[in-house]
């Protein structure tokens, strides 16, 4: 892989920006976003069962002839889907619609109190099985992955979690690293909502780039990981070209933004009610 990579606590590389696929609901969308993506450098593409586009995106890469050991794909077990035996079939169901053999990164999608063990185990034996290559979770606060602890063969690589400007989870960050655990941003632009900001539309024009790259960029030097997601091709080229650095007071004024105001669900919440309360659409 030649793109920006960190390296995961079981020995695996994973590329520091990756290409978020959810919205992403047609064969030809994800034909046209997968081909910039991937010409633009992109060479992780992040989806889940719960997007129902797993099948669309295992089309493209064949349609697209790319070896298999030069991208890196990640898919995320259900709420529904949890439990030891649901799991390990439906990440079975999961790689047939992929048309692959392997995930390079499974990730439990929300935490589900009644299944919280098992689903982990299933996670384990998989990676045991050699259908992932990496295993890690979505949505975990600090306590869910002390509780993971007490009873994992294995720990997470990966935690990924809502992360951006106005929710910047810095002790969550900090907790993951802490773990040997990567945290990687999903809405990192937040959604949108964080590109009208003054402070960060003057700092963008001093170092002539757009917002989205700037954002992106401050995840870059916290040690995140991102997934930007977008539908329009030169914005999906843009969120690649991040070859320049903020000073660490420029970081520092990003980090005074933080409202720790979510665009998705509180993971404790959905842990507590076994519920999500709020879906997401464009
Ligand atoms: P996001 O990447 O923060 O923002 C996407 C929005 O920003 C879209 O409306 C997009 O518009 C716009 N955008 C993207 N680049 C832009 C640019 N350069 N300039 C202006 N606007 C830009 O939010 P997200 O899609 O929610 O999150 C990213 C990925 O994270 C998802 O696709 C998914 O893979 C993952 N995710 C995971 C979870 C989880 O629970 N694990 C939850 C949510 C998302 P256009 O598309 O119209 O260009």
């Amino acid at each position: 892989m030649t793109e920006q990579t960190i390296q995961l606590a079981d020995g695996n590389e994973m590329p520091l920006v990756g290409f978020g696929t959810y919205l992403i609901n047609t064969q030809e969308m994800m034909d046209t976003t997968i081909k910039t993506a991937f010409d633009a450098g992109y060479r992780l593409f992040d989806t889940a069962q719960l997007y129902r586009n797993e099948d669309f995106l295992g089309d493209t890469l064949v349609k697209l002839k790319i070896p298999r050991d030069q991208i890196f794909i990640t898919s995320k077990v259900a709420e529904i889907s949890q439990g030891y035996d649901n799991t390990i079939q439906s990440i079975n169901a999961s790689l047939k619609r992929l048309k692959t053999s392997y995930l390079d990164l499974l990730l439990i999608h929300w935490p589900v109190q009644e299944h919280f063990f098992d689903t982990w185990r299933a996670l384990e034996k998989l990676k045991e099985d050699g259908k992932v290559k990496s295993i890690g979770v979505s949505n975990y606060s600090a306590a869910h992955l002390e509780l993971l602890k007490t009873q994992a063969k294995e720990m997470p690589v990966v935690n990924q979690v809502e992360l951006h400007p106005y929710l910047n989870q810095r002790a969550l960050v900090d907790f993951d690293k802490k773990h040997h655990i990567v945290t990687q941003a999903w809405s990192p632009l937040g959604r949108g909502v964080t590109l009208d900001n003054e402070m960060l539309k003057k700092m963008a024009d001093h170092h002539h780039v757009s917002v989205a790259q700037l954002i992106l960029k401050w995840h870059l030097q916290h040690g995140v990981a991102v997934i930007p997601k977008s539908k329009t091709p030169s914005r999906i080229v843009e969120n690649h070209q991040l070859d320049f650095d903020l000073s660490e007071d420029e970081s520092g004024m990003i980090d005074l933004l933080n409202r720790n105001q979510r665009t998705g669900n509180d993971p404790e919440i959905v842990y507590e009610t076994g519920k999500q309360y709020k879906m997401y659409e464009e």
